[in-house]
């Protein structure tokens, strides 16, 4: 077998095993098996890619290569060492900004290779070459809008920049504005190409990157994370085009198919349109509502919320960014085994945007060793909140805010929330007044059966497991409250 040959062979297994990874990441159970042919299937390609290299290049480069990777290799992991979960978002955006500027800059090494070469023709052959100034151009455009989006989304993530949404005069003419002249100039570079519209796509898609991330607004960024991930992808699978790997083809592809699906099953349980989001906030108008306090609201110590807990039936805990900034998910899996053990039936209600991340609360809960069965969904769980003596929202403010259903001028408004409200008690864990990731005050903190327990929310779950009552309740101990199913 040719070297050329194993390296094909190599790449389409590696291409399946990015596959399989992608399968096993899709459940909690096989999300670690996920992992490893992740991490098999990029070892592969990795060292596949470098063998066939040094096939045509010096010692030297094969060297150089190798330094890169060490480098590269050395930072990501004393930076993935140290960050905490709840800055993971922020360490994906930046990730995403590198494939990004990646595209960019094989985009232009196309370019000076070929276009710029002056004897182009004898590099690519006369049919081909079209394509060639196509997918510099493309590759340029995706990479580029991949860039600066990304480093908004960071920035926006992060709190360094506000998340409230940039309104510009005109902000979707822009928008369409910059896609069309990215029609000219792709047409007038494969007629022509030269330097001043390579600049010229640079530039541009670089202002629509950041245009369009910094028009959406708080409560869209979870999909905007999603949608960069997914150009990340396509801005790869560019690459790939111009690189002539068929593996960076393929992996570009599945991470920009499965972001784009990620993206449109966000959106739906966000009740967002998929189009007006990735269009920059397209038809979105500006928000009204604000943070200001709607009334009174009642404070409740440790003590007394473990009182009501040790006299209840059923508890919902609704989780979200506050617990992972806290990292309260030892203590709570701790509380749910103990009230358990009591006879009280505890579930877990996850909102599909709470926290920072997809899927970050259930990653935390399993981490705390939550059984997945009493994990459920916000579907699964909303029906029940009526029949439930106890919700416990640690963490979670726009999540769990009513405002989403009852103002229409709210900026999340329509966003479907968990229902806590329903239910008998709501103890809300917070440090403050203050309001969540999108910036609006929660009408829920002044309800007639909500309380507040503040502090952090790790010491707060602690100060309940000291005081809960230590002997498990008789059935005679249990409220009145007549119950149907409890799901
Ligand atoms: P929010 O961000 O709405 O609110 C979190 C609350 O936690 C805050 O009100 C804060 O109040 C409280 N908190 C912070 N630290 C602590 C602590 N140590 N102890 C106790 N409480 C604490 O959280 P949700 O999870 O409900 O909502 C997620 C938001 O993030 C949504 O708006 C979503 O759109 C957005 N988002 C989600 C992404 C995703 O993919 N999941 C990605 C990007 C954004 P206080 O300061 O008073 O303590």
């Amino acid at each position: 077998m040719t070297t050329t040959t194993a390296s094909h062979a190599a790449d389409l297994v590696a291409a399946l095993l990015f596959i399989l990874s992608l399968a096993g990441l899709s459940q909690h159970r096989t999300s670690r098996a996920g992992v490893v042919y992740g991490i098999a299937g990029m070892a592969l390609a990795l060292v596949a890619t470098i063998v066939l290299a040094a096939q045509s290049i010096t010692a030297g480069a094969v060297a150089l290569i190798v330094l890169a990777m060490v480098l590269g290799g050395a930072a990501g992991l004393w930076r993935a060492r140290r960050v905490e979960m709840t800055q993971m978002p922020e360490l994906i955006a930046v990730l995403h900004s590198f494939v990004g500027l990646a595209a960019v800059l094989v985009g232009w090494n196309g370019y000076l290779e070929v276009e710029a070469h002056g004897s182009a023709q004898t590099l690519v052959s006369a049919d081909l070459l079209g394509i060639h100034h196509a997918e510099v151009f493309i590759g340029i455009f995706i990479g580029g809008v991949t860039f600066t989006g990304s480093i908004v989304a960071f920035l926006k993530l992060s709190a360094r920049i506000a998340s409230r949404p940039l309104t510009l005069p005109g902000k979707n003419i822009l928008n369409l504005g910059a896609l069309a002249a990215f029609a000219g100039l792709t047409a007038w570079f494969t007629a022509g190409p030269g330097l001043g519209l390579m600049v010229a796509v640079t530039v541009l898609a670089l202002l629509l990157g950041w245009h369009l991330v910094a028009s959406i607004g708080g409560g869209d960024m979870p999909v905007v994370v999603s949608m960069l991930n997914s150009y990340s992808g396509w801005a790869a699978a560019a690459a790939g085009f111009l690189l002539d790997n068929n593996l960076l083809i393929v992996t570009g592809a599945l991470v920009g198919s499965s972001g784009a699906y990620l993206s449109y099953i966000m959106c739906r349980a966000m009740n967002r349109s998929f189009i007006s989001v990735i269009a920059g906030g397209f038809g979105i108008e500006a928000p009204s509502g604000g943070d200001e306090e709607q009334g009174e609201h009642r404070e409740v110590r440790a003590e007394e919320a473990a009182g009501l807990l040790a006299q209840a039936r059923s508890v919902v805990i609704t989780p979200g960014y506050g617990m992972a900034v806290a990292q309260a998910q030892h203590p709570v899996a701790e509380l749910t085994r103990r009230l358990r053990e009591r006879g009280v039936e505890v579930r877990f209600g996850v909102h599909p945007v709470a926290g920072r991340l997809p899927g970050h609360m259930n990653v935390l809960l399993a981490e705390a060793k939550v059984p997945y069965d009493i994990v459920l969904e916000m579907d699964e769980i909303n029906d029940d909140f009526g029949k439930t003596d106890v919700v416990l929202v640690i963490g979670a403010n726009d999540t769990v805010n009513p405002a989403a259903t009852d103002d229409p001028t709210s900026p999340i408004a329509g966003m479907p929330v968990l229902r806590v409200w329903e239910a008998e008690q709501v103890i809300v864990f917070k440090r403050s007044m203050a309001s969540g990731y999108a910036g609006v005050q929660n009408p829920l903190f002044f309800r007639e059966n909500s309380t507040m327990l503040f502090g952090d929310a790790k010491q707060s779950v602690d100060a309940i497991l000291q005081a809960l009552p230590g002997d498990a309740r008789t059935t005679t101990d249990r409220p009145v409250r007549q119950h149907t199913t409890a799901g």
